[in-house]
């Protein structure tokens, strides 16, 4: 089975980067017109993540043809606990696949391509690197990443 593909809504944004870190491809939303939501998530399967009741009860989300999730709560926890219990998502799917920013798949780096770009205290205690090819971020397996994969699983529990 394919991992699913989500566009999140403006409206539960922070919902993009938590699906990222799992490492599920998560396009963001900032436009201004549901129609091209709607069209983009045809046109590129995904599913989408939304607060605005007008989408999820549009035709081609109520006869099936497109997966819409109507998210309940304000709260970024409770949101992304939603998600991960609806989908039974893997909190430890793909981690540092995606761009957290921009959600383009990540590249390898070796120790010494990243040498000029990272503390130096990254440098001497980590050994695995990934850039964004478009953002040119660089990534490490730090506490930072754990600790928001951590989080994560924590929602699911509950
Ligand atoms: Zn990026």
């Amino acid at each position: 089975m394919n991992a699913p593909k989500f566009i999140v809504d403006h409206n539960v944004g922070k919902l993009a980067k938590w699906l990222r870190v799992m490492g599920y491809d998560a396009q963001f939303f900032n436009g201004a017109d549901d129609a091209d939501l709607v069209a983009m998530a045809l046109a590129e399967g995904r599913v989408i993540l939304t607060r605005d009741t007008r989408i999820v009860k549009r035709r081609v989300v109520t006869n099936g043809r497109l997966k819409a999730i109507l998210i309940q709560s304000d709260a970024p926890e409770q949101q992304m606990r939603q998600v991960i219990d609806m989908l039974n998502l893997d909190c430890r799917f793909r981690p540092f696949a995606l761009c957290l920013e921009c959600n383009q798949p990540l590249q390898e780096r070796s120790k010494e391509q990243v040498k000029d770009l990272v503390p130096p205290y990254v440098f001497q205690t980590q050994n695995q690197y990934v850039e964004c090819p478009n953002c040119r971020r660089i990534y490490w397996r730090g506490t930072h990443w754990q600790a928001m994969t951590r989080r994560l699983e924590k929602f699911r529990k509950g």
